[in-house]
């Protein structure tokens, strides 16, 4: 499936194409259609599965077709969320994903001077993003009302409530109209959290992602942290240590995949590259020869690596850290199948360190880290 089918519109479209997004992710898939219909949804998904994008771009859409007319820019979208980074990053999906639309977004938080955030808002703004402190603090002053406010989303909810926020979510709540759409994020329901829903929802659809955790247990996970200029000399060392497995290498991009191919080949480690520039008989002819044992190595791009089913599939090597982390689930979980034991090699480099990041949060696993050979 594609963000295409989903019917999502042609500048957010090529927003999405810009940013390398060919496919949406689960929570993507799940949740965008419902909230296009201006349904309610509550959310169960953690950092990593791409749920921001989950209701930025069918918020985004929505507003987009909502022609009141209006003399002045008046907020729309309230995203709340519990800290200043989750703040700045959702902001910058808002703006990226809406590069094609003439929608504007602001977002504030506490613990810098207001008078930028006050200048901004002044100017008009559709969406704001706040953290639950200062957005209070700002309504006091009179630089903010939420009577226009026709989408609200409460993101990171059990966080919130660890956070102590519960409070001041309390006190905004009464002050949105009560005719908006509604959509709550959650990693975790505790009893509380599920109190807090049910008051704010109206007959929510929910989406979940399916848990993750489960799959990786029989595979073992190995990380190395690497420079991007040495990746490298490290696949050719590993690969040259472990002689006859079968490895699965996966490659962020078509023109890396053919790179990496070639530099194996020329260290004498047998290899192919699948990839969507690949004509769909080169493919199968690369799958039938990594099947067979011919070639050892196939790299591979998630894309083209979607219909490979192996069986034996001992070493997955993520060469690049993939984007969203589930997608590292994903990868990782074509080796380790039917109990058999598997092993997942993943190569970090510095401009990786968040996606790595995202990738332990989501599994709630540390990898063990591995020197890299001299
Ligand atoms: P989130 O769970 O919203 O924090 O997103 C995790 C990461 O996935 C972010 O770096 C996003 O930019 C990225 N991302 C979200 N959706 C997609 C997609 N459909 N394809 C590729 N990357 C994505």
């Amino acid at each position: 499936m594609t963000f295409k089918d989903l019917k999502i519109i042609e500048p957010i479209l090529k927003a999405l194409d810009e940013k390398g997004y060919q496919n949406p992710t689960a929570i993507q898939r799940e949740a965008i259609p419902h909230v296009l219909t201006g349904r309610d949804l509550l959310g169960l998904a953690q950092t990593g599965t791409g749920k921001t994008a989950a209701f930025a771009i069918p918020i985004l859409q929505l507003l987009n077709e909502d022609k009141r007319p209006s003399q002045k820019r008046q907020i729309r979208s309230l995203i709340l969320t519990p800290t200043r980074e989750l703040a700045i990053q959702i902001h910058e999906c808002f703006r990226q994903y809406g590069s094609y639309m003439g929608l504007r977004s602001c977002v504030i938080f506490g613990g810098v001077k207001q008078k930028a955030q006050t200048d901004e808002l002044k100017q008009g703004v559709d969406i704001l993003i706040a953290t639950p402190g200062r957005l209070l603090d700002l309504m006091s002053q009179g630089f903010i009302s939420l009577d226009s406010i026709t989408h609200f989303v409460l993101d990171e909810a059990d966080r919130m409530l660890d956070m102590g926020f519960i409070h001041d979510i309390k006190r905004i709540l009464p002050k949105l109209p009560v005719e908006r759409q509604t959509l709550f994020f959650s990693a975790t329901m505790p009893q509380a959290i599920t109190a807090l829903s049910q008051r704010i929802l109206r007959h929510p659809v929910r989406v979940e992602t399916t848990p993750v955790s489960s799959t990786v247990d029989t595979i073992s996970q190995y990380l190395y942290y690497v420079e991007k200029a040495e990746k490298k000399n490290l696949l050719v060392n590993l690969l040259r240590k472990e002689k006859d497995q079968a490895v699965l290498v996966f490659s962020k991009t078509k023109h890396g995949a053919d790179k990496l191919a070639r530099v194996l080949n020329k260290a004498g480690i047998g290899s192919e590259a699948i990839h969507g520039n690949k004509s769909q008989n080169a493919r199968q002819n690369a799958l039938a020869n990594f099947k067979s044992g011919k070639t050892r190595v196939l790299i591979a791009t998630d894309i083209a690596a979607r219909g490979i089913d192996i069986h034996s599939l001992e070493v997955v090597i993520n060469y690049d850290l993939p984007d969203v982390a589930e997608t590292y689930v994903h990868r990782i979980g074509r080796t380790g199948r039917a109990g058999n034991k598997g092993v997942a090699l993943s190569f970090c480099s510095q401009e990786e360190y968040r996606l790595l990041n995202d990738i332990q949060k989501l599994t709630g696993k540390k990898l063990n880290t591995m020197a890299v050979p001299a």
